[in-house]
């Protein structure tokens, strides 16, 4: 099945995934709809065709050692408070 790969910045001390792009996978099915090889261009009425994404895969390509944005103000308005 086709599956949407989402690249995107891993935050370590958080543990938040901040998405940067997202581009498909191509599962080269004929009979997935989701592929550029499926059978049926325009209008597919088969049974036996894939119409469902598979989930999509998370592709840190960045490693963050800090936290992210909503983090860093979460606990920079927790110092003020207290
Ligand atoms: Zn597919
Ligand atoms: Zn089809
Ligand atoms: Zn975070």
């Amino acid at each position: 099945m086709c599956h949407n790969i989402i690249d995107g910045r891993w935050h370590t001390p958080c543990g938040h995934f901040i998405a940067i792009s997202t581009h498909r996978q191509d599962c080269q099915r004929p009979n997935c709809v989701f592929s550029r090889r499926h059978v049926h261009l325009i209008g597919c009425t088969s049974r036996s065709c894939i119409r469902l994404m598979d989930l999509p895969v998370r592709n840190p390509i960045r490693i963050s050692p800090t936290s992210c944005a909503d983090c860093t103000i979460r606990t920079t308005l927790q110092l003020m408070r207290s």
